[in-house]
């Protein structure tokens, strides 16, 4: 396989198969460090299969996904783990753990039979910290609201100190405020250099959020660039057959969808 550039997160000609059906039609693409890249598309496009194999999580039928130049099915687990931290879609939490408890677990690519190190502990704070929940760090995890379990999630993800996190539909269920909330947390850690990438369905926050868009459509790439290059009526029209416009207003741009074609 050539062609990854050396630094970032890639995928090379990414094709995947399931169940009978091409999922991912060649999907190539070359993510960097420092930025939100929101990932849109219809329902079933393949949004959640592209980000699954750009973490190394599913295996592409063929073509590679790649983390600074090297292929992600050659990394081990644990290696992958400390280097790529990933948001499932609607992950279940439910045990009555505490929120302490929970986001050590993201300290499980570190630690070996002995449990957690002073290090891990002070990795541990960093995330609550950063992630706003030490403030009820002794709760247990099924006592929270929804905003909050979506930032201790977060928090789990940072305690591994990664370089790179990968949701899927990390805004999907929060309400405006707790939406813009998160926003703005993906926002400032990708300022601190984190690679963020995102699959989302609100265009608008797309637009305001990501510095990269990547429209995908029925397994493949219709658009990839800055939000407002790649979120056009044209683009809007074709991935998900809705008249759309982008007006700018006081607060920014928004996508207003005016109806179905
Ligand atoms: P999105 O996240 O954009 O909604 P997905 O990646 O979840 O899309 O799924 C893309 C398509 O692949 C959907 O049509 C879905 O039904 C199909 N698909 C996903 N997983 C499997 C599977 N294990 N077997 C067969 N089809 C699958
Ligand atoms: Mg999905």
């Amino acid at each position: 396989m050539s062609g990854f550039s050396t630094a970032g997160l890639s995928g090379a000609d990414l094709r995947v198969n399931l169940g009978g059906r091409r999922i991912l039609d060649g999907v190539s693409l070359s993510l960097s460090r420092g930025q939100v890249t929101a990932i849109v598309g219809p329902n079933g496009a393949g949004k959640s299969t592209l980000v699954s194999t750009l973490a190394g999580l599913l295996k592409p039928t063929s073509g590679a996904a790649a983390l600074d130049g090297r292929p992600l099915s050659g990394f081990s687990p644990r290696e992958r783990a400390r280097r790529l931290a990933v948001l499932p879609q609607t992950p279940e939490i439910a045990w009555p753990v505490t929120v302490r408890t929970l986001v050590g677990l993201g300290r499980t690519p570190f630690t070996g039979a002995r449990g957690l190190t002073t290090a891990d502990h002070a990795a541990v704070d960093q995330a609550m910290q950063t992630t706003g929940v030490t403030a009820f760090a002794d709760r247990l995890v099924t006592t929270l609201s929804g905003g909050e379990r979506a930032r201790v999630l977060i928090a789990r993800a940072l305690a591994g100190e990664p370089e790179w996190l990968v949701a899927d539909e990390p805004l999907t269920g929060l309400d405006p405020a707790h939406q813009l909330d998160a926003a703005a947390l993906f926002r400032s850690l990708a300022d601190r250099g984190l690679g963020v990438v995102l699959t989302l369905h609100d265009l608008t926050l797309a637009l305001r959020l990501a510095d990269r868009v990547v429209v995908l459509s029925q397994g493949a790439v219709l658009a990839d660039g800055p939000p407002d290059q790649a979120l056009t009526p044209d683009v809007l029209r074709r991935a998900f057959g809705v008249e759309a416009i982008i007006e700018t207003t006081a607060a920014g741009q928004m996508v207003d969808v005016r109806g179905r074609l």
